[in-house]
């Protein structure tokens, strides 16, 4: 067996580097993955560029892990060696705290991140939590599975736990590496969907994912054009800044809600009659727990669900890594290993 692996640290804020590391054994609860694949998310800034609070380095980003499992540590039930399985933003939960104990896993106490408090996949081995563990069908390839497990999970769980009723107006605000899959999951869930954008450019392509209609929000009002559809019960926010969700907010029918899911540090203005009539609701929604990670693969597969993804050679993450935050990529960029069989067709 191979001693050491290759992985992509931040060294310091942002630098990444290609290292050789020792392999590391599993500790008491978790596995070790030879991993496979690894999408490049947003929230890798986090790491990257130290936007995160008592973030120590160095530190391998990566959320969007798909990987075989090589050892299990002690006290591990329920996942083989040679299992191929996935790990997200939400490293595993503790099972004791107040919220565990209640069978609110995302929200437990001592949940850490993958990649920001301990490292995350954008290597050829990790170690892993095994509570966080997703498993992944086996229709689905790696490179495929991997945007899912955050960017994927994250608008499924969203829209999944959202009082939409099918043949409800749905909206989906950016259609980017979270939006054009919402849009995707919406139509596949029963839903009428309009995708909102800034600019006519992504259009068509929205149309192409299911939406049933298009709003271009630089050339209209958004919430007006909402209205004339009937007024949505869901819009979820896939763009960061407070703003999306007030310019929108105003399309929502009585009862609706506003779910963000772009993290930003602006304050959101929404006005207090806006929430009063009409009872609508501002929300957030983080990713999901293991069991809605592993609906959302099973989904994906049974309906066609797919990120649309560039795939990079691991090395070349630092590339893969700045086009992303540039916001050129198209739609998610993602990280092979040479352990991956998961080689675009
Ligand atoms: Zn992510
Ligand atoms: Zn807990």
């Amino acid at each position: 067996m191979i001693m050491t692996y290759r992985a992509i640290e931040a060294t310091r804020p942002g630098t990444l580097n290609l290292v050789q590391r020792p392999l590391p054994e599993p500790g008491p609860g978790q596995v070790r993955l030879r991993v496979e694949a690894c999408g490049v998310c947003h929230s890798d800034a986090a790491t990257v560029e130290g936007g995160f609070p008592g973030i120590s380095y160095p530190r391998v980003p990566g959320h969007e892990v798909v990987g075989r499992i090589d050892a299990l540590g002690s006290g591990v039930q329920g996942w083989a060696v040679g299992q191929r399985v996935g790990v997200g933003f939400l490293a595993g939960s503790c099972g004791y705290c107040e919220f565990c104990r209640n069978g609110d896993l995302v929200n437990c106490k001592n949940q850490e991140y993958s990649g920001i408090h301990h490292d995350g996949g954008y290597a050829e081995v990790m170690l892993a939590k095994a509570s966080g563990l997703v498993s992944i069908p086996d229709d689905l390839r790696s490179v495929d599975a991997a945007p899912l497990l955050c960017a994927g999970l994250t608008t499924f769980g969203a829209l999944r736990n959202a009082p939409a009723k099918s043949g409800d107006l749905v909206a989906v605000f950016g259609i980017g590496g979270l939006g054009h899959l919402a849009v995707q999951y919406a139509r596949h869930m029963g839903f009428e969907v309009a995708a909102i954008s800034r600019g006519g450019d992504t259009a068509q392509l929205a149309k192409k994912l299911g939406a049933h209609h298009c709003i271009d929000s630089a050339a209209s009002d958004p919430a007006a054009a909402l209205q004339a559809l009937g007024g949505a019960k869901v819009i979820v926010v896939t763009a960061s800044g407070g703003k999306t969700i007030a310019e929108t907010f105003k399309g929502l029918r009585p009862g609706g809600v506003s779910i963000n899911l772009g993290a930003g540090p602006e304050p959101i203005q929404v006005a207090s009659v806006d929430l009063i009539f009409g009872e609508r609701k501002v929300a957030g929604s983080l990713t999901g727990n293991p069991a809605t990670a592993d609906a959302t693969l099973r989904f994906s597969a049974l309906g066609g669900v797919s990120a649309m993804i560039e795939t990079v050679p691991l090395e070349e993450a630092p590339a893969a890594y700045a086009k992303m935050m540039a916001g050129k990529a198209r739609f998610r960029m993602v990280l092979v290993t040479k352990n991956g069989n998961g080689q675009p067709k």
